[in-house]
């Protein structure tokens, strides 16, 4: 796993202890999550084949790393990968 920013693991479990994180859907190929940000909701995924995921912040499009919001999920679901 790539090395996580002490910023982004601390705003992941914060959002992870207000209860920001909400599991939507799973399915036998991926993990669908809501996150509660500051102003906006994101949707996060995690494919389950390919060990992936993705969120729809800008910070996850423009730097292809994991934020806070992915972050967070992977806490809720106790995924490492
Ligand atoms: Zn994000």
């Amino acid at each position: 796993m790539e090395k996580l920013s002490k910023e982004i693991i601390e705003k992941g479990k914060y959002l992870m202890k207000e209860g920001k994180v909400k599991k939507d859907i799973d399915t036998e190929k991926r993990i669908h999550f809501t996150v509660q940000g500051d102003s906006e909701e994101h949707s996060v995924i995690y494919e389950k084949t390919e060990k992936e995921w993705k969120c729809d912040c800008k910070f996850n499009s423009l730097h292809q790393k994991r934020c806070s919001h992915i972050f967070a999920s992977m806490l809720k679901e106790r995924i490492r990968t």
